[in-house]
């Protein structure tokens, strides 16, 4: 696809607005009406999913012949959440305005409209096969000394665990880690982890603007998953989730396995009684549901089809595109297991599930527009205290490194965890 491809979808935007905001029937609050992050921080239209929907449309059209910095500025100052996706289908079936703000992207990085800070990134896959440039080497210190883990680079194994470059690389965020196999492991469950060997899902670049990379790790991925005959590939956080489960398959690019997040496992092992949590952990938390594993984690279908103009301004997708509304992600198995733990209070905060507000640190966000992406994180801890929680649970570590950085430069009171943390306490 190109950008001109999605012409078609671009003249269908109605300049409603919607994507701004949680849909106007569901909102509860003024305070927490925006959806969308970029809107909200800059309150300018060309920084929502609208606005770059105008521009692209300008650009493949030849009314705009010109890139400036303000543009390319517009274009990625935005963290990919999807929440613009959600709300826009409310109101508007024939616009997948995340499709076309992911075009857009592309358009830009295939024109040399290059993000500087993105680079380390782009870089550091090259050189490390991770998004922080970090050593390869070092991917797999995670797990060291967790001896009954197979070797999924010479062993065959039921599960392949893939714990990202996030967690991989955030020595703060190894316990989730080295609890969710340790707990895999309890329940019987036939683990594998590739160390090293474990490369980054490309997610995270692919939202940058950068196909080819996605490609070249969904081969990586799929391969060893091939190799160690795994039924199942297991991840840890988010961007793995959406790129398993939704970028990938979107592509053409299917794992040949199912693709589980942890949260999901540990709901089946719970409810097939295979772990017990018997230990009270008492306390008022609230769940944060992380975008690319709730809405962009809704699976994502191959679309093969092209846009017929059936009379004047009149076109049709042909056959019918899929439509995503995002509601198919993982939203329930994280809440399942939060209710499963004794004595633990859940409450929810106005904006969740498929209308959540973002954490700040996807697509690109978090390396290149930092104040964006921290002013973000601080929204949605102002959103916690509302709900009189006195923690912020999530599952996904790079939510996790936002709030816990955003909290400690506020000074702020409110614990963060991981799902897997509390389940580990709950079992004693
Ligand atoms: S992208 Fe969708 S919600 Fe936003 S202005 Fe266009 S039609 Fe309305
Ligand atoms: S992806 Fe998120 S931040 Fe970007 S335009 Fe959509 S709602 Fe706003």
């Amino acid at each position: 696809m190109s950008l001109k491809d999605y012409e078609y979808e671009m003249s269908h935007c109605i300049r409603c607005s919607w994507c701004k905001f949680v849909p106007f029937q569901l909102i509860k609050s003024k305070r927490y009406s925006y959806s969308c992050p970029s809107v909200a921080y800059r309150n300018f239209h060309m920084w929502s999913a609208g606005g770059r929907v105008i521009l692209g449309l300008a650009l493949v059209q030849g009314r705009l012949k010109e890139y400036t910095d303000t543009m390319k500025q517009a274009v990625f100052e935005c963290t990919m959440c999807g929440a613009c996706q959600s709300s826009c289908r409310v109101n508007n079936y024939n616009l997948n305005n995340i499709e076309v703000q992911q075009e857009l992207r592309q358009h830009f990085v295939e024109q040399g409209q290059l993000v500087p800070e993105h680079m380390a990134a782009i870089d550091g896959l090259k050189k490390e096969d991770n998004v922080f440039g970090e050593p390869k080497a070092d991917r797999g210190k995670w797990a060291e000394g967790l001896d009954f883990l197979k070797d999924a680079n010479t062993e065959k194994a039921d599960i392949l665990f893939h714990a990202g470059c996030r967690i991989s690389y955030d020595e703060e965020l190894w316990p989730i880690a080295r609890s969710a196999v340790t707990i895999m492991n309890k329940a019987g469950l036939d683990v594998a982890i590739a160390g090293q060997n474990e490369a980054c899902c490309g997610g995270r670049v692919y939202e940058m603007g950068y196909l080819g990379e996605i490609e070249k790790y969904a081969e990586d991925v799929a391969g060893r998953v091939k190799a160690c005959g795994a039924t199942k590939i297991v991840t840890l956080c988010g961007d793995g989730y959406a790129a398993f489960k939704n970028f990938y398959p979107q592509l053409g690019l299917d794992l040949p396995c199912e693709v589980l997040h942890v949260t999901e496992v540990m709901d089946q092992l719970i409810s097939d009684g295979k772990i017990k949590l018997t230990k009270k952990v008492p306390m008022k938390v609230t769940y944060h549901d992380p975008c690319h594993l709730g809405r962009r984690g809704e699976p994502g279908v191959k679309w093969e089809g092209e846009y017929k103009r059936l009379h004047a301004h009149m076109w049709a997708a042909v056959p019918e595109k899929p439509i995503k509304l995002g509601v198919n992600g993982c939203f329930d198995p994280p809440r399942n297991v939060l209710k499963a733990i004794p004595g633990l209070e859940l409450v929810e905060m106005e904006r969740k599930r498929e209308y959540t507000w973002c954490c700040g640190a996807g697509g690109g966000a978090w390396e290149a527009f930092d104040d964006f992406a921290s002013w973000t994180a601080a929204e949605r801890i102002e959103e916690v205290k509302s709900t009189g929680a006195e923690a912020l649970v999530t599952a996904c570590g790079w939510c996790e490194r936002s709030f816990k950085d955003s909290v400690e430069e506020n000074r702020e009171k409110i614990k963060v965890y991981d799902v897997i943390e509390l389940v580990d306490q709950a079992m004693g």
